[in-house]
């Protein structure tokens, strides 16, 4: 874990574009209250071939132009065009974003075309030699190994590529087993991967939204906590308050084993996130 400690440790937050105005009022009221953890950034996640774009648009222009907080637009590139990816860019150029989360997405069910950029890299280089270092470029990591990698050494040479194609730091799919973030990072450095990669965090509150989510994205949940979990049945405050325990503990166990800050898969919810983030200590740099 020794080239995490060097980076300062800080928050970030993470919504999805809301699809109505009543979901995008709520929003507006949680980023106001949210806002006492003073995130680094607020990211705005991204509809895999541009199903989200307009309401992307919309929540990162108010992130942006009515609030103090920086917005990171998430950007994916499968079915995308080089000259689609060129126009969203330039408005976000234009909006004075600095950071943009690179990614390649998920092929949408009845798209076939993976249009003009095949994986996240691609995209990285892209905007690199475009827009030089007009953007901060976040990419997504996998301490547990991104499903489609055949092993995890395959996993992590397509990573090291894709750093090395100018990403500046990275974000971790979430993850409830601490030791899976350590030894990815200890694989990292022994193949001179060396960037702030940053875990990804999701407050637990809904057993069933949690196992469903974590089966299509490839997240363990660990047997233990699954029986936990599952055996608070209608209790949803019981659940709601072991779940803060837990990560609030796998939060400060991150932190004081030096990793770069956190970064709260926040959905859309104020006192998930919030009542850990006030619990933890950072390291003061
Ligand atoms: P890549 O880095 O391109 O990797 C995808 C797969 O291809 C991996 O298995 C990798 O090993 C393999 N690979 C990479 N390069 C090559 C190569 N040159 N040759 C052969 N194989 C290769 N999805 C959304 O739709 N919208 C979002 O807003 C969004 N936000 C996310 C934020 C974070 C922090 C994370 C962790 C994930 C997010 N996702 C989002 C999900 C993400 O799009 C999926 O996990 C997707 O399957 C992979 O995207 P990637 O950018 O990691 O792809």
């Amino acid at each position: 874990m020794q080239s995490q400690k060097k980076y300062a440790q800080k928050l970030s937050l993470e919504f999805f574009p809301p699809r109505t105005d009543q979901g995008m009022e709520k929003l507006k009221t949680v980023i106001k209250e949210i806002g006492a953890m003073q995130p680094e950034y607020m990211s705005v996640t991204y509809g895999a071939g541009g199903s989200t774009q307009e309401k992307t648009l919309e929540t990162v222009r108010f992130i942006q132009t009515q609030t103090e907080f920086q917005a990171a637009p998430h950007l994916t590139c499968i079915g995308a065009t080089q000259e689609s990816v060129m126009a969203l860019l330039e408005q976000y150029d234009a909006l004075g974003v600095k950071r943009i989360v690179a990614l390649r997405g998920d092929l949408p069910s009845g798209m076939m075309d993976p249009g003009e950029f095949k994986y996240a890299s691609d995209l990285i280089a892209f905007i690199r030699q475009q827009k030089g270092d007009t953007f901060h470029l976040e990419i997504a990591a996998y301490p547990e190994t991104h499903p489609q990698a055949r092993n995890c050494a395959i996993g992590l040479k397509w990573f090291k590529h894709k750093v090395d194609q100018g990403a500046d730091s990275a974000i971790t799919q979430y993850f409830y087993n601490f030791d899976s973030y350590r030894y990815f990072i200890d694989n990292c450095e022994k193949h001179g991967i060396d960037l702030p990669i940053i875990p990804g965090i999701m407050p637990i509150t809904n057993y069933e939204n949690l196992l469903r989510f974590s089966q299509s994205c490839g997240a363990e949940v660990p047997r233990w906590l699954r029986c936990r979990l599952e055996s608070f049945e209608d209790d949803k405050e019981g659940l709601l308050a072991f779940g803060r325990d837990v990560v609030t503990e796998l939060c400060q166990q991150l932190l004081d084993a030096g990793a770069p800050g956190l970064h709260f898969y926040s959905m859309n919810n104020t006192e998930p996130t919030l009542q850990i983030a006030q619990s933890l200590r950072l390291r003061q740099d």
